[in-house]
């Protein structure tokens, strides 16, 4: 059974969640499963090997990814937090999300200058949380290796959102 094969058995959706005509992509089920975690986060870093030194992984379906990835690859985990959760000093990124903003934080000099951080995730859907991310890792003086993400939403727009800046990866696209 290939990676793809086995976490999208793994992929639950659930209408109407979080809200009335929305279909939520849980990956719980994934992330409790030890054979597609490891699938996962190898499949995840795979097409970039060689091309990055940290994981960043966006809090906090990002971190079980990351985390996943590291055990396998041996790079350290970027951890882009949702903000107010950084203790020392933070460079922070605001995006827009469908009703309001939200907003990243990072450890300003986390990583050695030009650390190439591969940026992690479950689920693209409009691109603005990895965008933000990819922002903060560039405005920290690092850069982007690539985007990685479980489950691309293609129609929404993120990709497109995202432009040619960036090599993005999914493993999935629904
Ligand atoms: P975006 O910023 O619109 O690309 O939304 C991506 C962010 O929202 C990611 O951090 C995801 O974890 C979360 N997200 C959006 N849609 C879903 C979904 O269907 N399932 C799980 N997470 C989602």
């Amino acid at each position: 059974q290939s990676a793809r094969e086995l976490v999208s058995s793994l992929i639950a959706s659930i209408p109407d969640f979080p809200e009335p005509g929305v279909t939520f992509r849980d990956l719980t089920p994934v992330f409790a499963s030890g054979p597609a975690l490891h699938a996962l986060g190898a499949s995840l870093t795979e097409p970039f090997a060689g091309r990055f030194d940290d994981i960043g992984g966006v809090e906090a379906r990002g971190f079980l990814i990351a985390g996943a990835a590291s055990a396998i690859c041996g790079a350290g985990v970027l951890t882009i937090r949702k903000a107010g959760k950084l203790p020392r000093a933070v460079l922070r990124e605001d995006y827009a999300l469908e009703y309001g903003t939200a907003a990243l934080e990072v450890h300003e000099g986390e990583l050695p200058p030009g650390s190439r951080v591969l940026i992690v995730d479950d689920v693209l859907a409009t691109g603005g949380t990895v965008a933000a991310a990819a922002r903060l890792v560039e405005r920290a003086g690092w850069q982007v290796a690539g985007i990685s993400v479980a489950l691309e939403l293609e129609g929404l727009g993120g990709r497109e959102a995202l432009g040619d800046r960036y090599e993005i990866f999914s493993l999935l696209q629904y």
